[in-house]
């Protein structure tokens, strides 16, 4: 660990299941192989028949498809129906890394600004409150994802 790392003292994070991170504008919930064979796994169907109802292919890679609904393009796996005033992922034990990573995404972690502007854009309640994240585990969670320069 950097010892001079603005996070080296850790952050905090508690997801309050808003959903806000799982919708907005367009965008790609990508996931691997294996992601893929979770899910399709999870739900109990073949995974080609996964990838065919839930995802779609963008270059060499996947990613999981949107609906457009009144909050935006919520992610197809996005549930508003079964919590009152949540939003929670009906695929939560097979969820993307992409998923989840979040908020602990590299292009996030660059500076205390980035953060701040991700936790005020998206807007992110989870961010700055609750749990203390140590920063080996936020480490380990960013590692999972791509960098942000990364395709
Ligand atoms: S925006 Fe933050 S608080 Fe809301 S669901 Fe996503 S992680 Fe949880």
């Amino acid at each position: 660990m950097m010892a001079d790392e603005w996070f080296a003292d850790g952050l905090r994070f508690t997801c309050t299941s808003c959903g806000n991170c799982c919708t907005g504008p367009q965008g790609y919930v990508w996931l691997n192989a294996e992601e893929g064979r979770r899910i399709a796994a999870l739900l109990g169907i073949e995974e080609e028949v996964f990838r065919r109802r839930y995802a779609r292919k963008v270059g060499s890679r996947w990613s999981l498809n949107e609906v457009h609904t009144e909050h935006g393009y919520d992610c197809v796996f996005l549930d508003r129906q079964s919590e009152p005033e949540k939003a929670v992922c009906s695929v939560y034990e097979a969820r993307p890394a992409q998923c989840r990573s979040w908020p602990f995404w590299p292009e996030n972690l660059l500076s205390r600004r980035h953060w701040l502007t991700t936790k005020r854009v998206t807007p992110c309640p989870g961010m700055d409150r609750g749990e203390l994240i140590p920063a080996e585990e936020i480490h380990r969670r960013r590692d999972t994802v791509a960098p942000a320069t990364e395709e």
